[in-house]
């Protein structure tokens, strides 16, 4: 009896460890090997950097004007370039990325179209618009004495000659530059997109909006895995940039107000003795004190001066610089406290149009401190000075300093998309002061690298601000449409900016949610923040790859991670898990008082439901033993599942035989459970099972990925319950991103969903019909009332 038990359970325990035979090179559990790059003194095998770590550097003094009539730049520029390299280094690389809306720009070369019976003019436009004269007009490329250098412009980068090569860990050149550019209107698609910065024109009252940026010639990287980092910018793959000091003398007309990057200099002579009073209130002020009003700004829109001020900023230890000025600007600002900072306060500050309000002036500011709050506490606390919200008609970040959308309706109210989009891109731009502009990364390799890492805290700095925050992406759902879709429109995280199908999808939405689910499901909170925190904080300030990365999660978290980082990084597999069978195994006890009386119902029920006797019990009033008692005997009142004496005396011969704990198990009436899952999406993840139990209670049992160790297509395990269970759940609460939980059920049940009925093809979810914000709505109501 108690052998048959033993058999039972050790036919499982074959099935659960007969491996198929799996050729291990092929086994998604494999290190990491070839993929990532060997360890070296510069990186080291633990992802920190390594005793020989060397980084380039570049410091800038900048005298840039804007002309407000022709819409113009006119810049010159020293950079002191230092070679902090082992290598001398005979010629150096400047990116010229402005000449991405050249009229010759290979991003316009390289731009893929199709015409259709539905081409619109804006795709019409952007095929034919040619008439705009971007990209540097370069002056004069000069060494320190002004001797002209000899250089070569290759497209968005210019390579310039030294006449004696840079010394290695030591050599310095100053370069001066003299240029110009025609700035392109941010609103043309055909020229806004790929250049990030530009003019706004307001034809309401006549008056520019200037966001610059990538508007001066910049070095470009020099490193220890890429050498020269020269890959043209064709419009995806973004900056790379060695970090430097700053001192930028920016000239505007005198009624502008300027937002940059870093400290204002001369604030004494550009600001009013108010403007000075306001701005001094503001760093010890909890909300944010307003320091040029909406009606001042609003004044200005009108007089437009014609002479000029000179602002002059310094920055110390960034990798860029941007700039926004208008005379339509209104802004705020707040000082902002936080432990370990290298100032404090940090000054968060806001600069927008009235067309912005009333959301920036509510939101923006307030925005920018929530984020250096939440990623402070997540990373490292925030070494800058300022933080500023420019509003522009689309977001890009810069150090200290980001360019945001997010304009209400004319009548100030605005939708709920509007609110939480604008609250989003705050929380992102400004958050990319930590990726990349401080932990620097190659973006013009590597998307992900800053906007996957940066996304994953855009998310938790939004779940910090509301509970029922309407994140887009980091739950594991959120990303369930895009790894389920067609594998051809799809590629690796690990896949070069430029080459990346569906952008924001594959190097924000896929990162950010796997980073979330490694967080909550994998990793658990406390091992995988200190990971991300000692990753934050070993690369800020230097150049990372994704090896450090990789390989910091892992040697700080202790967590082997190589196959997630296999799965989720290097593939296009998605998760689907299937709970294909359940079969409960009951134990016989051999006790007749227990088993017998099963026996008997069983045999009851099974002759109650046979359909002949069913139909005979309908059709025949008496059968043949009924009418005739002579046809009768011992058998026909005998039930051969009543316990007799005999049966009770041998159970107990039995039990006799057991060990006290074989004796327990037997009579603890458990059950058990052999569930069979199949990996069917490619995706080896943690098993995550719900036991819901027949009493109405429940259990959820969590099973690490390596389950799938042995064998990554099929495996089974057998589970053991007190009491019997109704249903078996698959990850209940969606938190592996399973793109089919239909098979995620057992016994299957019914999935509810629904379809929408169109009216029209492509005719939207409500035919096209105009819709009135929520605001508007309740307004409208209000009157009414
Ligand atoms: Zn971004």
């Amino acid at each position: 009896m108690m052998r048959s038990f033993s058999i039972l359970l050790l036919a499982c325990l074959c099935a659960v460890s007969s491996a198929f035979g799996q050729n291990t090179d092929q086994s998604r559990f494999r290190q990491l090997g070839v993929e990532l790059p060997t360890p070296n003194t510069y990186r080291t095998a633990s992802g920190a950097p390594g005793e020989d770590y060397w980084q380039q550097r570049a410091d800038y003094d900048i005298k840039v004007e804007i002309d407000d009539e022709k819409q113009r730049l006119y810049g010159k520029e020293t950079i002191t370039y230092t070679n902090g390299s082992p290598h001398p280094l005979s010629y150096i690389w400047v990116q010229l990325d402005q000449n991405v809306v050249h009229p010759n720009s290979d991003t316009y070369k390289t731009t893929t179209n199709k015409m259709n019976e539905r081409t619109t003019l804006t795709q019409l436009n952007m095929m034919t618009d040619t008439s705009f004269d971007g990209g540097f007009k370069i002056d004069y490329v000069r060494d320190a004495t002004g001797k002209a250098l000899p250089y070569v412009i290759h497209k968005t980068m210019m390579r310039v000659d030294l006449p004696t090569a840079l010394a290695p860990k030591t050599g310095k050149v100053v370069l001066q530059i003299g240029w110009w550019y025609n700035i392109n209107d941010r609103q043309n698609p055909a020229l806004s997109a790929d250049s990030r910065g530009g003019y706004e024109f307001f034809p309401e009252d006549g008056n520019y909006l200037y966001t610059l940026a990538q508007w001066f010639p910049r070095m470009a990287v020099y490193d220890d895995y890429n050498g020269w980092q020269h890959k043209q910018f064709l419009g995806k793959g973004e900056f790379t940039l060695p970090f430097g000091n700053y001192t930028v003398a920016i000239t505007v007309p005198s009624d502008h107000v300027v937002a940059a990057t870093g400290v204002l200099q001369n604030a004494k002579e550009v600001l009013s003795a108010e403007q000075l009073r306001r701005f001094e209130a503001s760093k010890t002020s909890d909300k944010p004190v307003v320091i040029v009003s909406q009606e001042e700004a609003t004044a200005k829109e009108k007089t437009k001066a014609t002479t000029k001020k000179t602002w002059i900023y310094k920055a110390e230890n960034v990798r860029d610089y941007a700039f926004g000025t208008s005379r339509k600007y209104i802004w705020d600002a707040m000082g902002v406290k936080l432990d370990g900072a290298a100032h404090n306060p940090i000054m968060a500050m806001s600069y927008y149009p009235k067309e912005a309000n009333p959301l920036y002036g509510q939101y923006s500011t307030e925005a920018v401190a929530h984020t250096l709050r939440v990623y402070s506490k997540h990373t490292f606390p925030y070494p800058y000075p300022v933080a500023i919200s420019v509003e522009a008609s689309n977001g890009m970040e810069y150090p200290m300093i980001c360019f945001n959308y997010g304009r209400p309706e004319k009548d100030g109210t605005y939708s709920d998309r509007i609110k939480y989009g604008m609250l989003s891109v705050v929380f992102h731009e400004v958050g990319h002061n930590f990726f990349p502009m401080i932990v620097n990364s190659d973006e013009r390799q590597w998307t992900w690298m800053d906007e996957g890492l940066n996304s994953f805290c855009q998310f938790l700095a939004e779940q910090e601000w509301q509970r029922d925050y309407p994140s887009g992406s980091g739950p594991a759902r959120s990303i369930i449409p895009y790894m389920k879709a067609d594998k051809s429109v799809q590629n690796p995280i690990m896949t070069n900016s430029e080459s990346i199908i569906q952008f924001g999808n594959n190097a924000y939405g896929k990162p950010a949610t796997a980073l979330n689910i490694l967080r909550e499901t994998v990793m658990g909170r406390e091992l995988f923040d200190f990971a991300f925190r000692e990753y934050s904080r070993r690369w800020a300030f230097k150049h990372p790859t994704p090896a450090d990365f990789f390989r910091t999660m892992e040697d700080a978290s202790g967590v082997d991670l190589d196959w997630f980082w296999r799965g989720w990084f290097y593939t296009t597999d998605n998760v689907d898990i299937s709970l294909d069978k359940v079969t409960e195994f009951a134990l016989d006890t051999k006790n007749p008082d227990l088993e017998k009386p099963v026996l008997a119902a069983k045999a009851k029920s099974q002759l109650e439901n046979d359909v002949t006797y069913q139909a005979n019990k309908r059709d025949l009033q008496t059968v043949a033993v009924e009418r005739n008692p002579a046809l009768r005997d011992f058998y026909n009142s005998y039930d051969p599942n009543t316990v007799t004496a005999s049966d009770k005396q041998r159970y107990q011969q039995y039990v006799q035989t057991l060990s006290p704990k074989e004796r327990e198990l037997l009579e603890s009436g458990k059950h058990f459970y052999q569930l069979d899952f199949s990996n069917k999406g490619g995706l080896v993840m943690p098993l995550i099972i719900k036991f819901a139990f027949e009493d109405g209670t429940s259990m959820v049992k969590h099973i690490p990925a390596e389950i799938w160790k042995l064998n990554d297509k099929e495996v089974s395990k057998v589970f053991v319950t007190d009491k019997p269970v109704a249903q078996f759940i698959l990850d209940p609460n969606e938190e592996t991103a399973d793109v089919d939980t239909s098979n995620n059920v057992f016994p299957r049940g019914v999935t509810p969903s629904r379809f929408e009925l169109f009216k029209q093809q492509g005719g939207g979810r409500f035919g096209g019909m105009p819709m009135e914000n929520p605001m508007q709505q309740a307004r409208k109501a209000e009157q009414k009332n």
